[in-house]
Protein backbone atom coordinates (compact mmCIF):
# COMPACT_ATOMS: atom_id res chain seq x y z
CA UNK A 1 0.00 0.00 0.00
CA UNK A 2 1.04 3.69 -0.63
CA UNK A 3 0.08 6.69 -0.07
CA UNK A 4 1.15 10.02 -1.42
CA UNK A 5 0.96 13.78 -0.22
CA UNK A 6 2.23 16.83 -0.95
CA UNK A 7 3.39 17.59 2.57
CA UNK A 8 4.41 15.21 5.36
CA UNK A 9 5.76 16.31 8.57
CA UNK A 10 7.30 13.22 10.89
CA UNK A 11 7.10 14.06 13.56
CA UNK A 12 3.21 15.61 15.46
CA UNK A 13 5.21 18.06 18.07
CA UNK A 14 4.25 21.76 18.05
CA UNK A 15 6.67 22.22 14.59
CA UNK A 16 5.10 19.46 12.93
CA UNK A 17 1.72 20.26 13.87
CA UNK A 18 1.67 23.49 12.97
CA UNK A 19 3.59 23.15 9.39
CA UNK A 20 0.94 20.01 8.18
CA UNK A 21 -1.84 22.39 9.85
CA UNK A 22 -0.49 25.59 8.00
CA UNK A 23 0.61 23.44 4.26
CA UNK A 24 -3.35 21.75 4.57
CA UNK A 25 -4.82 25.56 5.07
CA UNK A 26 -2.90 26.86 1.97
CA UNK A 27 -4.47 23.81 0.00
CA UNK A 28 -1.90 21.51 0.06
CA UNK A 29 -2.50 17.81 0.62
CA UNK A 30 -1.21 17.46 3.81
CA UNK A 31 -0.43 14.66 6.44
CA UNK A 32 1.78 14.09 9.53
CA UNK A 33 3.37 11.15 11.21
CA UNK A 34 3.36 10.32 14.94
CA UNK A 35 5.61 7.89 16.62
CA UNK A 36 4.03 8.53 20.30
CA UNK A 37 1.28 11.08 21.07
CA UNK A 38 -0.04 13.97 19.46
CA UNK A 39 1.64 17.19 20.87
CA UNK A 40 4.81 16.26 21.24
CA UNK A 41 7.36 17.24 24.07
CA UNK A 42 5.89 20.10 24.68
CA UNK A 43 2.22 18.96 25.22
CA UNK A 44 2.80 16.19 26.84
CA UNK A 45 6.12 15.94 28.90
CA UNK A 46 7.05 19.54 28.38
CA UNK A 47 5.82 23.10 28.20
CA UNK A 48 2.41 22.21 29.20
CA UNK A 49 2.80 19.67 32.29
CA UNK A 50 5.45 22.17 33.59
CA UNK A 51 3.59 24.70 33.99
CA UNK A 52 0.48 23.43 35.22
CA UNK A 53 3.24 22.08 38.19
CA UNK A 54 4.10 25.52 38.11
CA UNK A 55 0.64 26.89 38.78
CA UNK A 56 0.48 24.09 41.62
CA UNK A 57 3.87 25.46 43.24
CA UNK A 58 2.41 29.51 42.99
CA UNK A 59 -0.64 28.09 44.99
CA UNK A 60 1.12 26.54 47.28
CA UNK A 61 3.11 30.27 47.75
CA UNK A 62 0.01 31.99 47.91
CA UNK A 63 -0.93 29.69 50.76
CA UNK A 64 2.03 30.97 52.71
CA UNK A 65 1.45 34.55 52.21
CA UNK A 66 -1.93 34.16 52.84
CA UNK A 67 -2.00 34.76 56.72
CA UNK A 68 -0.85 38.23 56.37
CA UNK A 69 -3.26 39.43 53.54
CA UNK A 70 -5.68 38.25 56.13
CA UNK A 71 -6.83 34.96 55.50
CA UNK A 72 -6.80 32.30 58.31
CA UNK A 73 -6.33 29.15 56.41
CA UNK A 74 -6.14 25.65 57.76
CA UNK A 75 -3.93 23.52 54.96
CA UNK A 76 -4.66 19.86 55.68
CA UNK A 77 -3.14 17.85 52.70
CA UNK A 78 -1.58 18.17 49.62
CA UNK A 79 -2.30 15.58 47.36
CA UNK A 80 0.06 15.28 44.42
CA UNK A 81 -2.11 12.48 42.37
CA UNK A 82 -5.29 15.16 42.37
CA UNK A 83 -2.90 17.51 40.67
CA UNK A 84 -1.26 15.05 38.34
CA UNK A 85 -5.36 13.49 37.36
CA UNK A 86 -6.43 16.75 36.71
CA UNK A 87 -3.12 18.35 34.39
CA UNK A 88 -3.34 15.25 32.63
CA UNK A 89 -7.37 15.40 31.78
CA UNK A 90 -6.36 18.93 30.57
CA UNK A 91 -3.72 17.03 28.30
CA UNK A 92 -6.05 14.99 26.97
CA UNK A 93 -8.64 17.68 26.32
CA UNK A 94 -5.31 19.44 24.21
CA UNK A 95 -5.35 15.89 22.69
CA UNK A 96 -8.82 16.12 21.27
CA UNK A 97 -8.98 19.93 20.27
CA UNK A 98 -5.02 19.25 17.63
CA UNK A 99 -7.63 15.51 16.62
CA UNK A 100 -10.29 18.49 15.59
CA UNK A 101 -7.59 20.53 13.96
CA UNK A 102 -6.39 18.16 11.91
CA UNK A 103 -9.86 16.82 10.84
CA UNK A 104 -11.24 20.26 10.05
CA UNK A 105 -7.96 21.50 8.23
CA UNK A 106 -8.21 17.86 5.91
CA UNK A 107 -5.17 16.53 7.73
CA UNK A 108 -4.47 13.44 7.31
CA UNK A 109 -2.53 12.29 11.19
CA UNK A 110 -0.54 8.68 10.87
CA UNK A 111 0.31 6.70 13.89
CA UNK A 112 3.37 5.23 13.62
CA UNK A 113 7.10 5.47 13.70
CA UNK A 114 8.62 7.05 10.19
CA UNK A 115 11.83 5.69 8.69
CA UNK A 116 13.37 7.20 5.11
CA UNK A 117 13.44 4.89 2.66
CA UNK A 118 14.71 7.50 -0.14
CA UNK A 119 14.73 10.98 -0.30
CA UNK A 120 10.92 11.40 -1.12
CA UNK A 121 9.13 8.17 0.46
CA UNK A 122 8.91 6.75 4.47
CA UNK A 123 7.98 3.89 5.79
CA UNK A 124 5.20 4.12 8.44
CA UNK A 125 3.99 0.20 10.32
CA UNK A 126 5.06 -1.73 6.70
CA UNK A 127 3.20 0.98 4.32
CA UNK A 128 5.01 3.45 2.50
CA UNK A 129 4.41 6.80 2.10
CA UNK A 130 5.18 9.34 -0.43
CA UNK A 131 5.50 13.17 -0.64
CA UNK A 132 6.81 16.11 -2.48
CA UNK A 133 8.13 17.72 0.72
CA UNK A 134 9.02 16.24 4.25
CA UNK A 135 9.57 17.99 6.77
CA UNK A 136 11.58 16.44 9.71
CA UNK A 137 10.18 17.89 12.90
CA UNK A 138 11.06 14.74 15.68
CA UNK A 139 12.64 16.90 18.33
CA UNK A 140 15.03 15.25 20.85
CA UNK A 141 14.92 13.43 24.33
CA UNK A 142 16.45 13.90 28.08
CA UNK A 143 20.03 12.92 28.24
CA UNK A 144 21.83 10.91 30.66
CA UNK A 145 24.91 10.69 32.12
CA UNK A 146 27.36 7.77 31.74
CA UNK A 147 28.41 6.89 35.21
CA UNK A 148 27.28 3.55 37.50
CA UNK A 149 23.98 3.69 38.06
CA UNK A 150 22.36 6.41 36.86
CA UNK A 151 19.48 3.88 35.56
CA UNK A 152 18.63 4.40 38.77
CA UNK A 153 17.71 8.25 38.19
CA UNK A 154 14.77 9.08 35.87
CA UNK A 155 14.61 12.15 33.55
CA UNK A 156 11.93 15.13 32.99
CA UNK A 157 9.45 12.78 31.04
CA UNK A 158 10.15 10.58 33.79
CA UNK A 159 8.82 13.37 36.85
CA UNK A 160 6.01 13.98 34.91
CA UNK A 161 5.25 10.17 34.97
CA UNK A 162 5.06 10.17 38.79
CA UNK A 163 2.09 8.85 40.73
CA UNK A 164 3.43 10.12 43.96
CA UNK A 165 5.27 13.31 45.22
CA UNK A 166 8.59 12.67 46.28
CA UNK A 167 9.93 13.41 49.85
CA UNK A 168 13.62 13.86 48.92
CA UNK A 169 14.59 14.85 45.27
CA UNK A 170 18.19 15.40 44.28
CA UNK A 171 18.09 17.17 40.69
CA UNK A 172 20.93 17.27 38.52
CA UNK A 173 21.89 20.14 35.90
CA UNK A 174 22.25 23.79 35.29
CA UNK A 175 19.43 24.59 32.66
CA UNK A 176 15.79 25.52 32.36
CA UNK A 177 14.92 22.06 33.34
CA UNK A 178 16.88 21.90 36.28
CA UNK A 179 15.48 25.16 37.48
CA UNK A 180 12.07 24.97 36.46
CA UNK A 181 11.79 21.14 38.38
CA UNK A 182 13.80 21.90 41.69
CA UNK A 183 11.24 25.24 42.37
CA UNK A 184 8.12 23.01 41.87
CA UNK A 185 9.19 20.39 43.93
CA UNK A 186 10.84 22.36 46.95
CA UNK A 187 7.25 24.81 46.51
CA UNK A 188 5.46 21.93 47.01
CA UNK A 189 6.85 20.44 50.02
CA UNK A 190 9.90 17.66 48.89
CA UNK A 191 13.04 18.09 50.55
CA UNK A 192 14.85 19.09 47.25
CA UNK A 193 18.34 19.87 46.17
CA UNK A 194 19.70 21.43 43.17
CA UNK A 195 23.42 19.97 42.32
CA UNK A 196 25.04 22.05 39.76
CA UNK A 197 28.69 21.22 38.15
CA UNK A 198 29.82 25.07 38.48
CA UNK A 199 29.33 28.08 39.98
CA UNK A 200 25.65 28.60 39.20
CA UNK A 201 22.74 27.36 37.43
CA UNK A 202 22.03 29.45 34.29
CA UNK A 203 24.99 30.19 33.55
CA UNK A 204 24.37 31.66 29.96
CA UNK A 205 22.34 34.15 31.71
CA UNK A 206 22.55 37.51 32.67
CA UNK A 207 24.73 37.66 35.81
CA UNK A 208 22.38 40.30 37.94
CA UNK A 209 19.50 38.28 37.35
CA UNK A 210 21.04 34.67 37.80
CA UNK A 211 22.89 36.67 41.32
CA UNK A 212 18.95 37.47 42.07
CA UNK A 213 17.66 33.71 41.81
CA UNK A 214 20.88 32.70 44.25
CA UNK A 215 19.32 35.49 46.48
CA UNK A 216 16.06 34.05 46.28
CA UNK A 217 16.37 30.19 46.18
CA UNK A 218 18.90 31.07 49.55
CA UNK A 219 15.87 33.04 51.05
CA UNK A 220 13.26 30.28 50.40
CA UNK A 221 15.59 27.55 51.42
CA UNK A 222 15.99 25.59 47.89
CA UNK A 223 19.28 23.46 48.71
CA UNK A 224 21.30 24.39 45.74
CA UNK A 225 24.91 22.59 45.77
CA UNK A 226 27.22 24.37 43.61
CA UNK A 227 30.53 22.49 42.36
CA UNK A 228 28.84 19.33 42.68
CA UNK A 229 29.09 16.58 40.26
CA UNK A 230 27.69 12.99 40.86
CA UNK A 231 30.11 10.06 40.29
CA UNK A 232 27.92 6.74 41.40
CA UNK A 233 24.20 6.05 42.34
CA UNK A 234 23.59 2.77 44.56
CA UNK A 235 20.04 1.44 44.69
CA UNK A 236 19.57 0.30 48.26
CA UNK A 237 16.32 -0.85 48.47
CA UNK A 238 12.86 -0.31 46.23
CA UNK A 239 12.83 3.26 45.82
CA UNK A 240 15.58 4.28 47.96
CA UNK A 241 18.95 6.09 46.59
CA UNK A 242 22.22 6.86 47.58
CA UNK A 243 24.10 9.45 45.57
CA UNK A 244 27.85 9.76 45.82
CA UNK A 245 29.71 13.07 44.34
CA UNK A 246 33.03 12.95 43.17
CA UNK A 247 34.31 14.89 46.14
CA UNK A 248 33.05 12.36 48.58
CA UNK A 249 30.04 13.87 49.85
CA UNK A 250 26.64 11.65 50.32
CA UNK A 251 23.17 12.13 49.76
CA UNK A 252 21.26 9.34 51.36
CA UNK A 253 17.49 8.01 51.50
CA UNK A 254 16.75 9.86 47.89
CA UNK A 255 13.48 8.40 46.66
CA UNK A 256 13.82 10.49 43.53
CA UNK A 257 17.01 11.60 41.53
CA UNK A 258 16.80 13.68 38.34
CA UNK A 259 18.28 14.33 35.26
CA UNK A 260 17.89 17.44 33.74
CA UNK A 261 21.94 17.98 32.10
CA UNK A 262 20.48 18.63 28.73
CA UNK A 263 18.61 16.92 25.57
CA UNK A 264 19.64 15.41 22.42
CA UNK A 265 18.29 15.18 19.00
CA UNK A 266 15.98 12.37 17.52
CA UNK A 267 17.68 11.43 14.53
CA UNK A 268 19.45 7.96 15.63
CA UNK A 269 16.46 6.02 13.86
CA UNK A 270 15.03 8.05 11.14
CA UNK A 271 17.05 6.35 8.07
CA UNK A 272 18.60 10.00 7.08
CA UNK A 273 21.23 7.59 5.18
CA UNK A 274 18.73 6.75 2.90
CA UNK A 275 17.72 9.88 2.03
CA UNK A 276 20.94 11.40 2.20
CA UNK A 277 20.49 14.05 4.99
CA UNK A 278 23.37 15.00 6.73
CA UNK A 279 23.62 15.76 10.52
CA UNK A 280 26.54 17.41 12.47
CA UNK A 281 28.52 16.20 14.82
CA UNK A 282 25.55 16.38 17.74
CA UNK A 283 23.47 14.57 15.53
CA UNK A 284 21.04 18.02 14.48
CA UNK A 285 20.28 18.62 11.01
CA UNK A 286 21.23 21.96 10.46
CA UNK A 287 19.55 23.88 7.75
CA UNK A 288 19.76 27.42 5.99
CA UNK A 289 17.84 30.00 6.71
CA UNK A 290 14.66 28.73 4.75
CA UNK A 291 14.57 25.43 6.82
CA UNK A 292 16.07 23.36 3.57
CA UNK A 293 18.66 19.98 4.42
CA UNK A 294 21.24 19.45 2.12
CA UNK A 295 18.40 17.47 0.36
CA UNK A 296 16.15 18.86 -1.86
CA UNK A 297 12.65 18.79 -0.74
CA UNK A 298 13.65 17.86 2.94
CA UNK A 299 13.33 20.43 5.55
CA UNK A 300 13.86 20.52 9.34
CA UNK A 301 11.80 22.29 12.01
CA UNK A 302 12.00 23.30 15.93
CA UNK A 303 14.42 21.36 18.07
CA UNK A 304 16.11 18.73 15.69
CA UNK A 305 17.83 21.77 14.30
CA UNK A 306 19.96 22.66 16.85
CA UNK A 307 18.40 26.24 17.14
CA UNK A 308 16.74 27.54 20.29
CA UNK A 309 14.90 24.92 21.68
CA UNK A 310 11.46 26.15 22.58
CA UNK A 311 8.01 25.64 21.28
CA UNK A 312 6.89 29.16 19.43
CA UNK A 313 10.48 29.17 17.55
CA UNK A 314 9.18 25.16 15.90
CA UNK A 315 5.62 26.58 15.51
CA UNK A 316 6.94 30.08 13.91
CA UNK A 317 9.55 27.79 11.98
CA UNK A 318 7.09 25.47 10.89
CA UNK A 319 4.56 27.49 9.36
CA UNK A 320 6.71 30.29 7.31
CA UNK A 321 7.86 27.02 5.95
CA UNK A 322 4.33 26.14 5.19
CA UNK A 323 3.68 29.54 3.53
CA UNK A 324 6.62 29.28 1.94
CA UNK A 325 6.11 26.33 -0.35
CA UNK A 326 1.99 26.99 -0.76
CA UNK A 327 1.79 30.04 -0.77
CA UNK A 328 2.60 32.07 -3.70
CA UNK A 329 2.39 35.46 -1.91
CA UNK A 330 4.98 34.78 0.67
CA UNK A 331 7.43 32.69 -1.50
CA UNK A 332 10.68 34.52 0.69
CA UNK A 333 8.81 33.65 3.89
CA UNK A 334 11.94 32.08 6.83
CA UNK A 335 11.92 32.53 10.40
CA UNK A 336 13.65 35.16 11.88
CA UNK A 337 16.16 33.66 14.85
CA UNK A 338 17.18 36.94 16.20
CA UNK A 339 15.71 38.35 19.44
CA UNK A 340 13.55 35.42 20.65
CA UNK A 341 12.19 36.17 24.18
CA UNK A 342 12.26 33.19 26.72
CA UNK A 343 11.14 32.98 30.25
CA UNK A 344 12.34 30.43 32.51
CA UNK A 345 9.49 29.25 35.00
CA UNK A 346 11.45 29.56 38.76
CA UNK A 347 10.77 31.06 41.43
CA UNK A 348 9.99 33.92 40.67
CA UNK A 349 10.18 33.43 36.90
CA UNK A 350 12.87 35.08 34.68
CA UNK A 351 12.46 36.73 31.61
CA UNK A 352 14.93 37.53 28.95
CA UNK A 353 15.26 38.72 25.36
CA UNK A 354 18.74 39.70 23.74
CA UNK A 355 21.85 40.14 24.88
CA UNK A 356 23.23 39.93 28.63
CA UNK A 357 25.15 42.81 30.07
CA UNK A 358 28.35 40.91 28.98
CA UNK A 359 27.72 40.26 25.27
CA UNK A 360 27.06 43.24 25.13
CA UNK A 361 30.31 44.92 26.26
CA UNK A 362 32.13 41.84 24.25
CA UNK A 363 30.25 42.88 20.89
CA UNK A 364 29.56 46.72 21.28
CA UNK A 365 33.18 47.60 23.60
CA UNK A 366 32.73 49.47 27.76
CA UNK A 367 31.99 52.90 26.42
CA UNK A 368 29.23 52.13 23.88
CA UNK A 369 27.28 50.15 26.57
CA UNK A 370 25.21 51.43 29.04
CA UNK A 371 22.88 49.54 31.76
CA UNK A 372 19.93 50.73 33.58
CA UNK A 373 18.79 48.38 36.81
CA UNK A 374 15.89 48.50 38.77
CA UNK A 375 15.78 46.27 42.36
CA UNK A 376 12.66 46.84 44.15
CA UNK A 377 10.06 44.88 46.20
CA UNK A 378 6.92 43.88 44.43
CA UNK A 379 3.81 44.89 46.17
CA UNK A 380 2.55 41.47 46.25
CA UNK A 381 5.18 39.90 48.65
CA UNK A 382 6.16 43.63 50.20
CA UNK A 383 3.49 43.54 52.39
CA UNK A 384 4.13 39.94 53.89
CA UNK A 385 6.98 38.57 55.97
CA UNK A 386 8.24 36.84 53.09
CA UNK A 387 9.35 40.58 51.37
CA UNK A 388 11.34 39.68 48.92
CA UNK A 389 13.22 41.39 45.63
CA UNK A 390 12.83 41.62 42.23
CA UNK A 391 15.25 42.57 39.48
CA UNK A 392 15.14 44.48 36.03
CA UNK A 393 17.67 45.26 34.06
CA UNK A 394 17.61 46.82 30.38
CA UNK A 395 20.96 46.85 28.21
CA UNK A 396 21.67 49.83 26.01
CA UNK A 397 24.09 50.28 23.16
CA UNK A 398 25.15 53.27 20.95
CA UNK A 399 24.73 56.85 21.43
CA UNK A 400 20.89 56.14 20.75
CA UNK A 401 20.74 53.73 23.46
CA UNK A 402 19.01 51.23 21.63
CA UNK A 403 17.83 48.50 24.18
CA UNK A 404 19.86 45.60 22.98
CA UNK A 405 18.85 43.76 26.19
CA UNK A 406 16.26 43.39 28.59
CA UNK A 407 16.23 40.48 31.81
CA UNK A 408 13.68 40.75 34.37
CA UNK A 409 13.48 38.41 37.83
CA UNK A 410 10.32 38.95 39.70
CA UNK A 411 6.84 37.62 40.27
CA UNK A 412 5.10 38.75 36.97
CA UNK A 413 8.22 38.58 34.58
CA UNK A 414 6.55 35.59 32.42
CA UNK A 415 4.04 38.08 31.33
CA UNK A 416 5.61 41.35 31.24
CA UNK A 417 8.01 40.46 28.88
CA UNK A 418 6.03 39.40 25.24
CA UNK A 419 4.65 43.15 25.38
CA UNK A 420 8.85 44.58 25.63
CA UNK A 421 9.69 41.96 23.06
CA UNK A 422 7.66 43.75 20.22
CA UNK A 423 9.45 47.02 21.27
CA UNK A 424 12.49 45.54 21.03
CA UNK A 425 12.33 43.53 17.85
CA UNK A 426 10.88 47.20 16.47
CA UNK A 427 14.20 48.74 17.88
CA UNK A 428 13.29 50.95 20.49
CA UNK A 429 15.63 53.16 22.35
CA UNK A 430 16.06 54.28 25.94
CA UNK A 431 14.14 57.24 25.23
CA UNK A 432 11.05 55.35 23.82
CA UNK A 433 10.76 53.63 26.97
CA UNK A 434 10.93 56.85 29.17
CA UNK A 435 8.46 58.51 26.59
CA UNK A 436 6.00 55.67 27.24
CA UNK A 437 3.52 56.43 29.81
CA UNK A 438 3.98 53.89 33.26
CA UNK A 439 0.82 51.38 34.50
CA UNK A 440 0.90 51.69 37.93
CA UNK A 441 1.01 49.94 40.12
CA UNK A 442 2.99 47.27 38.53
CA UNK A 443 6.53 45.50 38.59
CA UNK A 444 6.27 46.27 34.63
CA UNK A 445 6.25 49.99 35.19
CA UNK A 446 10.08 49.59 36.07
CA UNK A 447 11.03 49.11 32.69
CA UNK A 448 9.32 52.74 31.48
CA UNK A 449 11.05 54.51 34.64
CA UNK A 450 14.47 53.42 35.27
CA UNK A 451 17.39 56.55 35.50
P1 LIG B 1 8.70 17.72 19.76
O1 LIG B 1 7.68 18.59 20.37
O2 LIG B 1 9.69 17.07 20.60
O3 LIG B 1 7.98 16.74 18.79
C1 LIG B 1 8.64 15.73 18.11
C2 LIG B 1 7.67 14.59 17.87
O4 LIG B 1 8.21 13.72 16.89
C3 LIG B 1 7.42 13.73 19.10
O5 LIG B 1 6.03 13.65 19.36
C4 LIG B 1 8.00 12.38 18.74
O6 LIG B 1 7.29 11.30 19.31
C5 LIG B 1 7.89 12.40 17.24
N1 LIG B 1 8.84 11.52 16.54
C6 LIG B 1 10.17 11.40 16.76
N2 LIG B 1 10.72 10.56 15.87
C7 LIG B 1 9.70 10.14 15.07
C8 LIG B 1 9.64 9.27 13.95
N3 LIG B 1 10.73 8.72 13.44
N4 LIG B 1 8.43 9.05 13.39
C9 LIG B 1 7.31 9.66 13.88
N5 LIG B 1 7.32 10.51 14.92
C10 LIG B 1 8.50 10.74 15.49
N6 LIG B 1 9.47 25.42 25.39
C11 LIG B 1 8.85 26.61 25.60
O7 LIG B 1 8.75 27.41 24.66
N7 LIG B 1 8.32 26.93 26.81
C12 LIG B 1 8.38 26.09 27.86
O8 LIG B 1 7.90 26.42 28.95
C13 LIG B 1 9.03 24.83 27.69
N8 LIG B 1 9.10 23.95 28.70
C14 LIG B 1 9.70 22.73 28.50
C15 LIG B 1 9.77 21.85 29.57
C16 LIG B 1 10.38 20.63 29.40
C17 LIG B 1 10.44 19.67 30.57
C18 LIG B 1 10.91 20.26 28.14
C19 LIG B 1 11.54 18.91 27.93
C20 LIG B 1 10.83 21.13 27.07
C21 LIG B 1 10.24 22.39 27.24
N9 LIG B 1 10.17 23.31 26.21
C22 LIG B 1 9.57 24.53 26.41
C23 LIG B 1 10.75 23.02 24.89
C24 LIG B 1 9.66 22.56 23.91
O9 LIG B 1 8.92 21.51 24.47
C25 LIG B 1 10.30 22.14 22.60
O10 LIG B 1 11.11 23.19 22.11
C26 LIG B 1 9.26 21.81 21.54
O11 LIG B 1 8.41 20.79 21.97
C27 LIG B 1 9.96 21.38 20.24
O12 LIG B 1 9.03 21.02 19.27
P2 LIG B 1 9.43 20.05 18.06
O13 LIG B 1 8.26 20.03 17.15
O14 LIG B 1 10.74 20.42 17.54
O15 LIG B 1 9.62 18.62 18.74
P1 LIG C 1 19.96 23.02 28.99
O1 LIG C 1 20.74 22.80 27.78
O2 LIG C 1 19.18 24.28 29.13
O3 LIG C 1 20.87 22.92 30.30
C1 LIG C 1 21.54 21.78 30.69
C2 LIG C 1 22.69 22.21 31.57
O4 LIG C 1 23.04 21.16 32.45
C3 LIG C 1 23.94 22.51 30.78
O5 LIG C 1 23.91 23.81 30.28
C4 LIG C 1 25.04 22.29 31.81
O6 LIG C 1 25.23 23.48 32.57
C5 LIG C 1 24.44 21.22 32.72
N1 LIG C 1 25.02 19.90 32.44
C6 LIG C 1 25.31 19.36 31.24
N2 LIG C 1 25.85 18.14 31.39
C7 LIG C 1 25.90 17.92 32.71
C8 LIG C 1 26.35 16.83 33.50
N3 LIG C 1 26.86 15.74 32.94
N4 LIG C 1 26.24 16.93 34.85
C9 LIG C 1 25.73 18.02 35.43
N5 LIG C 1 25.29 19.09 34.73
C10 LIG C 1 25.37 19.03 33.39
O7 LIG C 1 19.07 21.74 29.07
P2 LIG C 1 17.70 21.43 29.73
O8 LIG C 1 17.63 19.95 29.72
O9 LIG C 1 17.48 22.15 31.00
O10 LIG C 1 16.65 22.01 28.68
C11 LIG C 1 16.73 21.73 27.29
C12 LIG C 1 16.11 22.86 26.52
O11 LIG C 1 14.69 22.79 26.61
C13 LIG C 1 16.45 24.25 27.06
O12 LIG C 1 17.69 24.70 26.60
C14 LIG C 1 15.32 25.08 26.56
O13 LIG C 1 15.59 25.53 25.27
C15 LIG C 1 14.15 24.10 26.54
N6 LIG C 1 13.31 24.37 27.70
C16 LIG C 1 12.64 25.56 27.74
C17 LIG C 1 11.90 25.89 28.83
C18 LIG C 1 11.21 27.21 28.86
O14 LIG C 1 11.06 27.82 27.82
N7 LIG C 1 10.77 27.68 30.01
C19 LIG C 1 11.75 24.99 29.96
C20 LIG C 1 12.48 23.75 29.81
C21 LIG C 1 13.22 23.47 28.71
P3 LIG C 1 26.69 23.88 33.15
O15 LIG C 1 27.64 23.83 32.01
O16 LIG C 1 26.49 25.24 33.74
O17 LIG C 1 26.97 22.83 34.20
Amino acid sequence: MTRHFDYLSIGAGSGGIASANRAAMRGAKAAVVEANVVGGTCVNVGCVPKKVMWYGAHIAEALKYSPDYGFDITQNNFDWATLVKNREAYIQRIHASYQKGFANNNVTYIEGFARFIDPHTVEVNGEHITADHITIATGGRPSRPDIPGSEHGIDSDGFFALSKQPKKALVIGAGYIAVEIAGVLHALGTETHLLVRKDRPLRNFDQDITDMLLERMTQDKLRLHTHSNVASVEKVSDGILTVNLDNGIQFTNVDCLIWAIGREPATDKLGLAAAGVKTDADGYIRTDKYQNTNVKGIYAVGDITGEAQLTPVAVKAGRLLAERLFNPELADAHMDYSLIPTVVFSHPPIGTIGLTEHEARQKYGDEAVKVYRSGFAAMYNAVTEHRALSRFKLVCAGADEKVVGLHGIGEGMDEVLQGFAVAIKMGATKADFDNTVALHPTSAEEFVTMR
